[in-house]
């Protein structure tokens, strides 16, 4: 395990926090300027906004600039052409150009790690002489060749298979004994148990030792799993395929450091502004230095918040500490934003509770959040329960919340989560 731990870039991860600051202020003041210069919808968007690019000279400063959310790609791919008027290169310059459903075409460029990914995957723990399945695919999304890419330059050795075929994968991974894995948590799982199904002791016949896992979401109780009764270390990491790596999880699994390769910013998805540590938004990002491709602040949809005290690792970053849900799906309450998933999460927290919603009402100038809870058959509603709900409300929601238990069969089938009850006059 020992030798699966270690810094990428010890400089810069270990580096104080001001001194980041500086050095990706730097690195971006030069990347707006060169997207300036070179890509017609950068310029457009920050002259409509009155923005020049001497305006950037800080990560704060890019409040002035709009963000450019995932789904417009999709509007300027058509309006403007394949890559939206974002391309700061000449065409024939690239080395591929991959598909999105939309289509939006995504430039990928000759700069040595394009993608940011190299540090991720080191960080992750993958070394030199490893064996790694590679189960994204590798045609029309750039998931599959870059992580192959990044992996093969960090000297290990990949097994390009992709998705679906279960069988070949997991005779492969008998044959080759295969260490490494990348891709979909939950294909790896599916892999284990059809192994075992197949009759193999999976701790003893196969060498899995190291995986990393993006594109969905890892449920606890999964990694458990694949920690503890595989004894596989799992890192996961928010990757796009726009742009590639924005965090990774160190050995600490405390979060997801930011990259040192992006500027990354949690913000109010209304109104673009940067939000503090432990309040949820939207995850934008920013690629610093890229000339390829350098889209400034793309609105990635996803919803997270961060954390800012030192990790234990060592690194200094901040940290993404978990993807909450997709931005379309929040409520704002009492300027916070609150998503079906975290309801959920309460929800599982406790064995007595089956069900809830949540009804988002207002009193006078004042958010309500109520809480119909229906229990599970033969447990009654006592103040104490009512308490400890109440208080795990707080902790995943960072709000007050108020719980009535209510009648089982009361929350229809397939009723939203979330109900915003809200009049406003
Ligand atoms: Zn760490």
């Amino acid at each position: 395990m020992t030798a699966r731990i270690g810094f990428y870039e010890k400089e810069w991860e270990t580096q104080s926090p001001e001194e980041r600051e500086s050095r990706k202020a730097a690195w971006l003041a030069e990347t707006v300027r060169y997207a300036y210069e070179h890509c017609e919808t950068v310029k457009e968007k920050m002259d409509e906004a009155g923005v020049g690019p001497d305006a950037i000279k800080t990560i704060k400063d890019l409040e002035k600039i709009p963000i450019t959310p995932k789904r417009d790609l999709v509007r300027l791919n058509q309006e403007k052409g394949p890559f939206g008027g974002l391309l700061g290169v000449p065409p024939e310059e690239l080395k591929r150009v991959y598909i999105s459903p939309g289509p939006i075409y995504d430039p990928h460029g000759r700069e040595k790690d394009a993608y940011s990914l190299q540090p991720i995957f080191y960080n992750a723990g993958f070394r030199k002489g490893d064996r790694v399945l590679n189960t994204f695919s590798y045609h029309l999304t750039p998931a599959g060749i870059f992580c192959d890419e990044a992996i093969n330059a960090l000297g290990c050795v990949l097994i390009p298979t992709g998705v679906g075929n279960t069988e070949v994968q997991i005779k492969t991974m008998l044959d080759l004994q295969v260490n490494g894995y990348v891709g979909v948590p939950s294909f790896l799982m599916s892999l284990i148990e059809k192994a075992e199904q197949k009759g193999y002791d999976f701790n003893k016949d196969f060498a899995m030792e190291v995986a990393f896992v993006a594109g969905e979401i890892l449920p606890d109780s999964m990694r458990r799993r694949l920690e503890e009764d595989y004894h596989i270390i799992v890192r996961q990491g928010l990757i796009i395929a726009d742009i590639g790596g924005i965090s990774y999880e160190c050995a600490e699994k405390n979060g997801m450091h930011f990259s040192e390769h992006r500027a990354v910013e949690i913000v109010d998805p209304q109104t673009g502004k940067q939000l503090g540590p432990g309040e949820v938004g939207e995850v934008v990002v920013t690629p610093l230095r890229h000339q390829t491709y350098p889209v400034i602040r793309l609105g990635t949809g996803d919803l997270s918040y961060y954390e800012e005290e030192p990790c234990t690792c060592g690194r200094t970053s901040k940290r993404m500490m978990k993807i909450v849900g997709r931005v379309d799906q929040v409520t704002k309450v009492r300027g916070m934003f609150i998503h079906p998933s975290q309801v959920e999460e309460v929800v599982k927290a406790f064995a007595e509770v089956v069900k809830a919603r949540v009804r988002v009402d207002r009193e006078g100038a004042r958010d309500l959040m109520l809480f119909d809870v229906e229990l599970a058959e033969g447990v009654t509603g006592s103040d104490a329960l009512k308490t400890k709900i109440e208080e795990k409300i707080r902790e995943v929601l960072k709000l007050r919340g108020d719980v009535s238990f209510v009648e089982r069969g009361t929350i229809p089938e397939g009723a939203k989560v979330i109900e915003d009850v809200r009049k406003w006059e």
